[in-house]
């Protein structure tokens, strides 16, 4: 239960990062659009202003556009890796799954899809059937 609630939280915390990513991205295209739209090269006027352009978020602290740029690539990024990373943690099989001998019929759980196993109640060599089991 403790694992599960943790792959909630990272997956929570994956989806702020990106949306956090995707917020200062926008900012930074907001702040700048005025200059861009009208320059006649709209590029280089861009990146001017990443480096010219000061957000007055607290007085007489300097943060450059650029910075909030970087801050929200990497947000983005990070926050994308974690997202892909806790839904194939999710959802990817072979992790944990439950096994069923077919001589005795009893269960056990195992990590990896084996395809030949010694059942571990009765020590037989089998093909054990892949049964579904809720795996908390
Ligand atoms: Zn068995």
């Amino acid at each position: 239960m403790k694992i599960f609630r943790r792959k909630r939280s990272t997956y929570a915390l994956s989806l702020v990062l990106c949306l956090a990513g995707i917020a200062a991205l926008l900012a930074t295209l907001w702040k700048t659009w005025p200059q861009v739209s009208s320059a006649k090269d709209p590029f280089s006027t861009f990146l001017t202003l990443l480096w010219t352009e000061n957000l007055g978020l607290i007085a007489g602290l300097e943060f450059k556009l650029v910075y909030l740029v970087v801050l929200g690539d990497v947000a983005l990024i990070s926050g994308v890796v974690m997202l892909v990373l806790s839904v194939q943690r999710f959802y990817l099989p072979g992790n944990v799954v439950w096994y069923r001998c077919p001589f005795c019929n009893k269960d056990w759980k195992s990590s990896g899809d084996k395809a030949l196993v010694h059942c571990p109640h009765c020590r037989q060599l089998v093909h054990p059937m892949i049964i579904e089991k809720s795996v908390e």
